[in-house]
């Protein structure tokens, strides 16, 4: 059985879980800051915050760039719920941008279309499809001069470098990133999240998010830092002038949102891999795109920035009604052959909570057809390329 994606782990991973298990704390330890720097350190930013889902991620984010209750976010109609289901989460309101046919991100014109009709859009969640980046020069100066803030939903872009050279995840173009380390991600924790941001206060806010909105002795923290201000920091936290061992202060309404130091450090250990990882997928994809060339009715998507992108998926689009067959025909007699395929993604505005808001897909037409004719095919870091053959074998045999 080939499936549509797959996580990788080796001995190492597995004793880096051992060892934790066997010498170290499960939660709260140093493993999270370890891999804090060590994941800022790759993509190239200040600060990384790694919390206990990418969509936990999400939320963070919304909270940390303060949104008005009113207020509007724009994310991708081509994405998974949780890109929305974020926006959601902080009272505010999505706005769908549809997606330009070539990159399958959102459209930056589009984009500018709805700034130009509504004046009150706080923020822009672009996301980096199949690992793809977004226009981010285009969405930075047209946020920039709208004064909207940006969180780059990264969930499939870990290893991806912008055009202009930088990795993903360094913020050069927002003000925050997100990435996932679900198993289906470049690199895993079981469940996890990370957060990065060159915003010192930002950070600072993330970190009391995360958990509970507690701070605990730490005196760069907001509130403990100006003593004297605060009655309840004179009568409790102090006494003979010196920090009460007891003491916290919730100081914001957070959540638990953290990772434990057994995610962290099997994370820690696959981001060692992550050169040889990106290094076999851009392999894979290329060969697909040689091997699908000049196959009737099947045509490969982001073909052009193979070099940029993460390669997180691979999407062909075929004519379904062209071969008068339909897509859950065409999956099934793959997955007889053995073949896992996928679809991604359903138009979030197609969901029926979305439906029950009053968004209807039609308003999106290159979503809407992208997603009628869509297909995703297995790439992960241990197919062969033998069986990269086989899928476009059985790919020809079915649609013929
Ligand atoms: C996976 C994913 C998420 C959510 O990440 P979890 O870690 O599963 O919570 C958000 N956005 C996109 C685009 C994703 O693919």
């Amino acid at each position: 059985m080939i499936p549509y994606g797959k996580h990788y782990l080796d001995e190492e991973d597995i004793q880096a879980v051992v060892d934790v298990l066997r010498n170290g704390w499960l939660t709260q330890g140093p493993k999270i800051k370890e891999l804090e720097v060590e994941v800022s350190n790759y993509v190239g930013s200040k600060y990384a915050i790694a919390v206990s889902s990418g969509t936990a991620a999400l939320h963070l984010a919304c909270l940390a760039i303060d949104v008005a209750v009113d207020s509007k976010i724009v994310t991708s109609t081509n994405t998974f719920v949780a890109s929305a289901n974020c926006i959601r989460y902080v009272g505010a309101t999505p706005v769908f941008c549809d997606i330009n046919p070539d990159t399958l991100n959102i459209d930056a014109s589009c984009f500018e279309e709805l700034l130009q009709s509504s004046s009150d859009i706080d923020a822009v969640i672009p996301v980096h499809f199949g690992g793809l980046p977004c226009d981010m020069d285009a969405i930075n100066k047209l946020s920039q001069k709208n004064g909207v803030k940006i969180i780059e939903d990264a969930s499939h872009a870990f290893g991806a470098t912008y055009e202009s050279g930088g990795r993903v995840g360094s913020c050069q173009y927002s003000d925050m990133t997100i990435f996932s380390l679900h198993p289906v991600k470049g690199i895993t924790a079981g469940e996890g999240g990370i957060i990065t941001t060159n915003s010192e206060e930002i950070y600072n806010r993330l970190q009391l998010l995360r958990s509970h909105g507690i701070c605990k002795g730490n005196f760069d923290l907001p509130g403990l830092s100006e003593p004297g201000d605060d009655l309840v920091y004179q009568n409790e936290a102090i006494d003979d002038g010196l920090l009460n061992p007891w003491y916290y202060e919730m100081q914001s309404l957070g959540f638990n949102y953290r990772i434990t130091d057994i995610q962290c450090a099997l994370v820690l250990s696959q981001l060692k891999k992550i050169d040889k990882f990106i290094k076999r997928r851009r392999e894979i994809v290329k060969l697909y795109d040689e091997k699908l060339e000049g196959i009737e009715n099947i045509s490969c998507t982001q073909k052009n920035s193979r070099d940029q992108s993460s390669n997180h998926i691979y999407v062909v689009r075929i004519n379904f009604s062209k071969i008068g067959k339909k897509r859950g025909q065409i999956m099934r007699q793959l997955l007889e052959k053995g073949i896992g395929t996928q679809v991604h993604y359903i138009p979030v505005t197609k969901q029926p909570y979305y439906n029950n808001l009053g968004y209807k897909s039609q308003d999106y037409p290159n979503s809407e057809e992208y997603y009628s004719e869509a297909l995703t095919i297995p790439v992960y870091y241990e197919l062969s390329d033998k069986q990269v053959e086989l899928v476009v074998q059985c790919l020809k045999e079915v649609l013929s």
